[in-house]
């Protein structure tokens, strides 16, 4: 539950002192994700947010992430529907989904180093005129992900942990531009990739019905996402988060 006194929806009247309970974001299983680390003697992680907007300096949804153990959750799950929020932001109200864990190869976008980007600029206009594709396109990950770079909308703004102030890693990112926007490169594409003149599989299966119908719908202010962070170096594996849009 969310206790926050200033928390609010848009253009709603103040809300009263009732708690408002949290929805689940993502949950992840161990086994789901190989290239997840987890905490000693966890397997699950959790990640659930107050969907309202809060005055913390990115006014947005309010965010805790978890890391578990399955077999102890389940013992001690509560029977019955959870808790619903009396009221929500539905930019924040995630529609109940699946995910679809898909190893993808990744560059980076904002994160590219310092003048690299002008250097490779012809290469990306001749990608550009030969195949259609943009650079942010092709190799860069847009979507919900574990790993990789954060999918910042806006120039990044990496976290030092407060523990001990070195930059902290990118965990995972939940991006507003599910499932249609830019792309990611499933292994299973590489192959086809060998044939050129094959339609990769991301255009092929960009079907708009199924699409809408895919994910969890969330717009995250406009196009926006959230962020998160963790210390591997410190005691209790530390986190934080960035939200933009
Ligand atoms: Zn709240
Ligand atoms: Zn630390």
């Amino acid at each position: 539950m969310c206790a926050e006194p200033d928390h609010y929806k848009p253009l709603d009247p103040p809300l009263g002192p009732e708690p408002v309970a949290m929805v689940p974001v993502v949950q992840l299983y161990a086994r789901d994700v190989p290239g997840l680390v987890f905490p000693a003697s966890t397997d699950l992680l959790q990640i659930l947010w107050c969907p309202l907007v809060h005055e913390d300096g990115r006014y947005a949804a309010n965010p805790r992430l978890h890391w578990r153990n399955a077999a102890l959750t389940a013992a001690g799950a509560m029977a019955g529907e959870p808790p619903c929020p009396h009221t929500a932001d539905e930019d924040y109200l995630p529609r109940p989904c699946t995910v679809s864990p898909t190893p993808a190869v990744e560059y980076p976008n904002w994160d590219l180093p310092e003048g690299l980007s002008e250097l490779l600029d012809q290469r990306f206009e001749d990608l550009k005129k030969e195949k259609g594709y943009d650079y942010f396109e092709v190799a860069t990950t847009q979507q919900s992900k574990v790993g990789g770079y954060p999918g910042w909308t806006q120039p990044p703004d990496w976290p030092d942990c407060a523990g001990c102030g070195t930059r902290m890693e990118h965990l995972l990112s939940v991006t507003a531009t599910e499932p249609g926007m830019g792309r990611w490169l499933p292994l299973n594409d590489w192959a086809s990739g060998q044939d050129e003149t094959a339609t990769p599989c991301w255009m092929a299966e960009a079907d708009p019905a199924a699409l809408d119908a895919f994910g969890h719908d969330m717009a995250l202010g406009d196009l926006g996402g959230m962020y998160f962070f963790v210390c591997r170096g410190c005691p209790d594996t530390p986190y934080t988060h960035r939200y933009d849009c």
